[in-house]
């Protein structure tokens, strides 16, 4: 029996994962998933996680290397003369036009330990600023909104379990009880005295858990969540309700605020967002009713992708951050805010060295005192390290440019199916001298990769992951990878040594940590008071160690479960409020595109789908793409329920079968993105960015929708 968590969402469920017997470690051999207790999910998995070892099983795992022949097709072939060929493709790419004509693009479900050496082999192995990583697609503006207001980015900077005695929880642009169902098990309490707020253009299954009294479904139009925060923000300074002495002891910028939002009375608000003017104010009353000020029994505000992939989503996150302020909620016990983060190393994923911007100990890498830490413990020189580079969605448009990289390290990402304007993104990478892919199955991005390099999977490897409360968990082997197969350190490992560097390339996953712990210590998200030791002790008494835990000469540090008690880690230990203002959607409704499109997930499948899509009772559950459409919308078109639609934008086009339903608003179409080809929605999205975090406006894109032509 091993004790690990699931391979999926940020949620990371513990789970026990058991064989027969001892033989469980052969290859071959099956694998059972059982839930196991922990704080977050109290025993409990979704059906992603109770079919999760049916993945490792996957007929078609890739065990081999795979070459791009000159008949265009990709052939099995050695390890050496595949890295033979991405050695090649990597010194002809700087021969050619130097150091930053190779990049990296890494992913956030790879370990800390991955993330970590994938971010000093892009620094010092190849010596390119061209680095960026998938969760870009889904937690940078959350990451910006943090660190501006408080000075650090940890999604939940409290226990998950907290959130379940408060009276009051607004969630925005949060589908959990499909993404992470056992997590709803922490909104009881709030729902159980009709405090449930979710706001979503769908009545998705979240908000369907405010029904019959359990609180209130807030409906905008897509594009205008922040529209929403301004009117309720105008509500509470209107009606007296806002923590003032909290906001003069604890927040600077709150005077900015109230003034911005006084021209967003509720009824100028219901004109943009279509909410209820009695609604915006029974929200804002309810949440501050909650409130500690005001005696109540403790309120959260928590954020989620369907408000930050916006153009605005930076701007949307520092509106919730001021509502939560304005309320005295963050850094009090039993209340506070924070963004819920996706993918399973989401947090951990963004901390060690991934991001373009970013040193490890989640470090500004233009930051002259950050880069003389980390080079002292990479043991080189700082002026060596390169600077900035851009972020993901400029990095894939720069692909076979003049103005970027000729050759791309692909790990743990399916870009083709998950990155906007995924056709674009394709041509991008087709245009590359050489893409290498390192994955575990096939995907829609190693078919079009050049190498194709086989790697372990999460069963089958060591490694620690950071939970979306900051709670750094251990990963363990529960069974030996297929012959032929290496983890992605040995991989890094082989191809440094390849390129020069002999050492600093370790392949132990612990020999990893302790080295990301050192160059994280002083940092924001400090490690270095953990071991892979602590870790396991931390973990068999049930709980897990937070970050920041910083090595400490006498007894180890505990760890820091709930940040911001005493004060937030900025200059002065205040909040910083920002005044922000709604623009609207970068892709507005036009005569040609007059519905929006809202991309989003699914109960069955993860991200790209790649791995989910290969588990039969999560495919035959969800099997294929669709598209919700009004049933007025409907109508318009002629579209009955089951005919084929197509979904067109200037970007493309996505072809899914019609589910009518009165779930979604009239102007709006709703469409999962974890399939490719015909079906995959981001086809149709749009790459536009927000100008501050990168993050790609994913949720909101004006399209046309037709019935598809009968021949
Ligand atoms: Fe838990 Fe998320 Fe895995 Fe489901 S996918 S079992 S919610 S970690």
């Amino acid at each position: 029996m091993t004790d690990t968590h699931c391979p999926y969402c940020a949620l990371q469920c513990a789970m026990t994962l058991t064989g027969p017997d001892d033989a469980a470690r052969e290859v071959g051999a099956p694998v059972t998933v059982a839930g196991r207790q922990f704080p977050t999910n109290r025993g409990g998995l979704c059906q992603k996680g109770w079919t999760s070892a049916q993945v490792l099983r996957t007929p078609d795992r890739i065990t081999a290397p795979l070459v791009r022949g000159d008949d265009g097709e990709l052939h099995t072939t050695t390890w050496d003369h595949a890295l033979d060929v991405v050695e090649d493709g990597i010194r002809r790419a700087w021969s050619r036009g130097g150091r930053d004509k190779v990049g990296v693009f890494g992913g956030g479900g790879l370990t800390n330990e991955k993330a970590y050496a994938l971010g000093k082999f892009a620094r010092v192995a190849l010596g390119t600023p061209f680095i960026d990583y998938n969760g870009r697609f889904c937690m940078a503006s959350a990451a910006a909104g943090a660190n501006r207001a408080f000075g650090v980015d940890r999604g939940l900077p409290f226990p998950l379990a907290d959130v379940g005695g408060a009276q009051a929880v607004l969630v925005l642009g949060s589908n959990l009880a499909e993404t992470m169902p056992p997590s709803t098990a922490h909104l009881a309490g709030a729902r159980a005295s009709g405090g449930l707020v979710v706001v979503d253009p769908r009545h998705s299954a979240s908000a369907a858990l405010t029904d019959d009294g359990h609180g209130v479904h807030v409906q905008p139009v897509p594009g205008t969540d922040l529209v929403v925060l301004l009117a309720l923000l105008h509500v509470v300074w209107a009606e007296g309700l806002a923590d003032e002495e909290y906001l003069a002891a604890r927040a600077t910028g709150a005077d900015q605020v109230r003034r911005s939002v006084a021209a967003w009375w509720p009824e100028r608000a219901e004109q943009v967002c279509g909410v209820p003017a009695a609604q915006l104010r029974q929200v804002a009353r309810l949440l501050a009713d909650a409130a500690p000020h005001r005696g109540g029994g403790g309120a959260y505000v928590l954020t989620g992708r369907g408000v930050e992939q916006s153009t605005q989503g930076t701007a949307t996150v520092t509106a919730a951050i001021n509502l939560s302020l304005a309320l005295g909620l963050p850094g009090r016990e039993g209340s506070g805010y924070g963004a819920i983060t996706g993918q399973g190393n989401g947090q951990g994923g963004r901390e060690h060295g991934q991001k373009s911007d970013q040193l490890p100990g989640y470090r500004k890498i233009d930051d002259p005192a950050a880069r003389e830490h980390v080079a002292a413990v990479w043991g080189v020189d700082p002026a060596s390290l390169p600077g900035p580079g851009v972020p993901a969605v400029e990095l894939l448009r720069r692909c076979g440019t003049a103005e970027g990289p000729q050759v791309l390290l692909v790990h743990g990402c399916n870009l083709v199916v998950s990155a906007p304007d995924a056709d674009r993104v394709r041509d991008r990478l087709a245009a590359l001298d050489l893409l290498v892919v390192c994955d575990f199955v096939p995907s829609e991005t190693t078919r079009l990769a050049d190498v194709v390099l086989p790697v372990t999977q999460w069963a089958e490897e060591n490694g620690t992951m950071t939970s979306l409360e900051g709670r750094v968990i251990r990963r363990r082997p529960a069974l030996a990878p297929p012959p032929g197969v290496r983890t992605e350190l040995e991989v890094l490992h082989d191809l440094a040594v390849r390129l020069g560097v002999e050492h600093g390339f370790p392949t132990d996953a612990s020999v990893v940590f302790d080295e990301l712990a050192r160059a994280s210590a002083g940092g924001v998200a400090d490690y270095s008071g953990l071991s892979h030791r602590r870790l396991d002790e931390a973990e068999a008494a049930g709980e897990g160690l937070h970050w920041p835990c910083p090595a400490t000469p006498d007894a180890p540090h505990p760890g820091t479960p709930r940040l911001f008690l005493d004060r937030f880690p900025t200059p002065d230990g205040r909040a910083r409020m920002v005044a922000v203002d709604h623009l609207g959607p970068s892709d507005d409704l036009r005569p040609d595109a007059p519905v929006y499109l809202i991309t989003g997930r699914v109960l069955q499948h993860y991200q790209s789908g790649a791995q989910t899509r290969r588990v039969p009772a999560l495919a035959a559950a969800q099997p294929e793409p669709f598209v919700e459409i009004h049933p007025l919308l409907a109508d318009r078109i002629g579209v009955q329920d089951g005919e084929m639609v197509q979904v067109t934008s200037t970007r493309g086009t996505a072809t899914a079968v019609a589910h009518v339903t009165a779930a979604v608003r009239p102007e709006a179409v709703f469409m999962p993105f974890h399939w490719a080809g015909e079906g995959s929605a981001n086809r149709v999205t749009t790459d536009a960015v927000d100008p501050i975090s990168g993050m790609p406006e994913f949720k909101v894109c004006a399209v046309q929708v037709r019935a598809v032509p009968t021949q």
